[in-house]
């Protein structure tokens, strides 16, 4: 049983109730987090705020030095780190599970670390000198979901922390052991009140809608489903919060007739299912030329079926269960209305307690629920077409933009393709790969703002433009 504290000014916090968490993988409690409200959220910002007013004037250089300790430490508890996610979020140590997970955020934290923001001179004449510079925001407040719970944490923390800002984190209540370790990890190297966590069952009180309307955070960053994104917006607006909202896509991909279906199996399938398909920018739609349909969706089902799916503890297992009992629901409505519509090709059938295998459902349409709706499982609907603008039309017939894919022997045609899709990232012959130097986010209903690389770093700065 994992029992770990929240820390609140560098110190375990003391709270009277707590919450059980659970492993999906045997529906058995695994360990239980403090169940936090109003008043510990308030002390969590109060030590924020006054840890903000010694952080945020130090050197850049001692800044990187702090984010660099950091780094190593993450590094240094990775395979505890994983472990935990394993436990509580389901996903298999082994494969793109857990220790990859951490892998990337550690390749995260170095490459932010490394980063700045120079100082942009606008002007400097007999006129005067203009320059642009950027400050602090104050404290920031992190909100995270259950698919990635380390790594997301971490795309919010690193930034705010490197840019002399502060932060008070809250996890999801299915997957928060995690963080509440990995921000313990934190202050062994951290002045106290850099980085405070709360965690809350979401039932009794509002954890997360409280942070959002709270008038001591100066900024949100919030990563989540569109419908919760829009409701931290709206209590945020009241204290005029710099906002980055990282929401849900329903990414299509778009085979090319000129694919090569063997080549390009591995990429579809990793490319739709990693993470058991509860993976923001996952592709949630394949579009299919007539001409190899058949042939995609044979090589495909190949691929899926030599896929180990078990307890992600166990190394055999290369994909784990589905991480929550609303989520498990969610894709066997989508799968079960896909039956009477399309052909299953693989899968389809509900598995034991919340495993779920991968399944993919050809013969279905934009319009069918689960083409159109984010469905957030191991299920990849494929949608037959014969001309390509038609494909680009349906790829880009959703209130989504995250992420999108182009399918193709031929880099200069599917790049041409590719600028036609309305999405924040669109890849070639591959789906989902991110990269800390490369700006991440979504357009239309996927969010507001990007994180990563040095467009990302801006995003927990104010311009102050000096007139000299
Ligand atoms: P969710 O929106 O249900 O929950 C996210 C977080 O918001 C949790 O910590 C939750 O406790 C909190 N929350 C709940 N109600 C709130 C409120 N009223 N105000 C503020 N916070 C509140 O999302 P989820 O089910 O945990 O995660 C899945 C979703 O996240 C999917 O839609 C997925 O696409 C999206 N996602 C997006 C990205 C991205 O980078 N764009 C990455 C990962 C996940």
């Amino acid at each position: 049983m994992m029992e770990f504290k929240a820390t609140i000014g560098g110190k375990p916090a003391a709270v009277g109730s707590d919450f059980a968490v659970l492993n999906p993988a045997t529906g058995e409690e695994v360990g239980r987090a403090p169940n936090m409200g109003g008043a510990e959220l308030d002390a969590a910002v109060a030590v924020a705020k006054a840890a903000f007013a010694t952080w945020s004037v130090q050197s850049d250089e001692a800044l990187q030095a702090a984010c660099a300790a950091v780094t190593a430490k993450i590094e240094e508890h990775a395979a505890e780190l994983a472990e935990i996610i394993t436990l509580e979020q389901g996903k298999p140590l082994n494969g793109l599970g857990s220790r990859w997970e951490i892998g990337g955020a550690v390749a995260w934290a170095g490459y932010t670390t490394g980063l700045s923001i120079p100082v942009k001179v606008l002007q400097d004449n007999e006129q005067g000198r203009i320059e642009l510079t950027r400050k602090p925001l104050g404290v920031v407040g992190s909100i995270t979901p259950w698919n990635f719970p380390v790594m997301i944490a971490v795309w919010h923390i690193l930034p705010a922390l490197r840019t002399g800002n502060t932060v008070v984190v809250k996890p999801s209540p299915y997957t928060p052991l995690s963080t509440l370790r990995l921000v313990e990890i934190m202050n062994e190297v951290l002045p106290p009140g850099v980085v405070n966590v709360v965690t809350g069952d979401d039932k009794a009180f509002n954890l997360g809608g409280a942070m959002s309307a709270h008038p001591d955070i100066r900024k949100m960053v919030f990563t989540g489903s569109c419908a919760t994104g829009q409701k931290v917006m709206q209590s945020a607006a009241e204290t005029m919060k710099r906002l980055t909202l990282e929401l849900g896509g329903n990414d299509a991909g778009i085979v090319l007739p000129d694919a090569d279906p063997q080549a390009i199996a591995e990429g579809l399938f990793w490319g739709a299912f990693i993470n058991n398909g509860q993976t923001c920018a996952a592709m949630k739609r394949l579009y299919v030329h007539d001409s190899i349909h058949d042939a995609v969706c044979d090589a495909l089902v190949a691929y899926a079926k030599a896929i180990p799916v078990g307890n992600g503890m166990e190394e055999t297992s290369i994909l784990g269960p589905i991480q929550n009992r609303m989520q498990f629901d969610k894709v066997s409505r989508l799968v079960a209305d896909a039956k009477g519509r399309g052909k299953v090709l693989l899968g389809g059938v509900p598995g034991e307690g919340l495993f779920f295998p991968p399944t993919i459902v050809a013969g279905l349409r934009n319009g069918d629920a689960l083409v159109d709706e984010e469905q957030f499982g191991p299920a990849l609907p494929i949608i037959r077409y014969s001309d390509v603008e038609e494909a680009i039309r349906l790829a880009n017939d959703s209130p989504n933009g995250l992420g999108g894919s182009i399918w193709s022997s031929d880099i200069a045609a599917a790049k041409k393709v590719a600028s036609r899709l309305a999405c924040g990232s669109v890849w070639i012959n591959k789906h989902g790969a991110i990269q800390p130097n490369a700006p991440f986010g979504g357009v239309k209903a996927s969010g507001i703002g990007v994180e990563f690389a040095e467009e990302g770093l801006a995003e927990y700065t104010d311009i102050q433009v000096v007139f000299a």
